[in-house]
């Protein structure tokens, strides 16, 4: 039986990148022999990505598109691609052409020698501003921490057997940080560096608030880290409580009990932000418990082209 390579491409708002990526796709694939078949998802596009997806998928059935109804995320999207892919091996590449295509040969080829799991890694972050890599440091420490492999060079462009899609597919979680959930699954797995180029048109879809909303997602969906911080903080102020304690008492009985204001209103508030912000991680997870207990779909489908 041929093998085939199912590529799945999310994009939102690409209308100017979805036939780029297609030609550049087309042309790599015929040039090294490669069966593809290429997944669009539309993910609540605004433009007319979808009209452009439908017009290249026209006359070619290995073209396919998921519409989905309201935008619901690049994990989402990248799930739904995954769930529809018939390929003995899936990629996972961005619409604007900033996972430089070629790179999915070197894919293709590592897989056929036997890996399972191959994580693109940049090689250099491209251009990004101060704030944003400074904040992205932050988030992939805590989750390389958690995760066990280091994170912050990874990106979702990666090809996956399908043993390891199945085992993805099959997680009930609704919240998933695809980046790594294939890390998490095993298998064999082997590592490529690639350039990280410019964006073909258009901007980044990433808004800072939901840069933010993202980073907080994965981060409760994979590490409970947060949540012994309020621990680990309850314990040191376990240790000043005793102290102050002694030390009051001895000022008591001897006498000396007058003043330490100061002392009242700083144990006070920082005590006080201590427990809101404690109170507030506790917050977030039981948010995220409430969200996978709702048990919704993690996305709706609008429409299908040759699914
Ligand atoms: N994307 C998506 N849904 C979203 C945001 C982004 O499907 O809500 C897609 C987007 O079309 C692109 C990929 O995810 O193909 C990466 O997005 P982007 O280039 O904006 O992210 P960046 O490269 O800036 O991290
Ligand atoms: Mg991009």
């Amino acid at each position: 039986m041929e093998k085939i390579m199912s590529i799945i491409i999310p994009a939102f708002n690409e209308e100017s990148n979805v036939e780029l990526i297609h030609k550049k796709i087309n042309e790599i694939m015929m040039l090294n022999g490669i069966n593809y078949e290429i997944i669009f998802v539309d993910d609540g596009s605004k433009d007319k990505t979808w009209e452009n997806i439908e017009k290249i998928s026209k006359d070619n059935v290995n073209i396919k598109g998921i519409k989905f109804s309201r935008n619901f995320g690049k994990e989402a999207a990248v799930f739904a691609g995954l769930k529809e892919s018939k390929g003995n091996c899936c990629s996972v590449i961005d619409s604007d052409l900033q996972h430089p295509p070629e790179t999915l040969v070197e894919m293709y080829r590592l897989w056929e020698d036997g890996y399972d799991v191959i994580e693109g890694i940049k090689l250099d972050r491209g251009k990004e501003n101060k704030l944003y890599k400074n904040f992205s440091k932050l988030f992939y420490k805590l989750m390389s921490s958690a995760t066990k492999i280091d994170m912050e060079k990874t990106s979702d462009f990666k090809l996956l057997d399908r043993k390891a899609v199945d085992a993805i597919i099959e997680l009930p979680e609704k919240n998933m940080f695809f980046r790594a959930m294939s890390a998490w699954v095993g298998f064999k797995t082997v590592t490529i560096g690639y350039e990280v180029q410019e964006r073909a048109h258009g901007e980044s879809k990433w808004s800072t608030m939901s840069l933010i909303k993202y980073a907080i997602t994965n981060i409760v969906s994979f590490t409970t880290a947060p949540l012994h911080i309020v621990t680990f903080l309850g314990t040191i102020f376990f240790v000043f409580t005793i102290i102050f304690g002694i030390h009051s008492l001895y000022n008591y009985f001897t006498h000396q009990a007058l003043g330490g204001f100061t002392t009242i209103i700083l144990l006070q508030l920082i005590i006080g932000s201590i427990v809101m912000l404690s109170l507030g991680i506790i917050g977030t997870y039981i948010g995220a418990i409430y969200d996978e207990v709702k048990d919704r779909n993690r996305y709706i489908v609008e429409k299908f082209i040759n699914i």
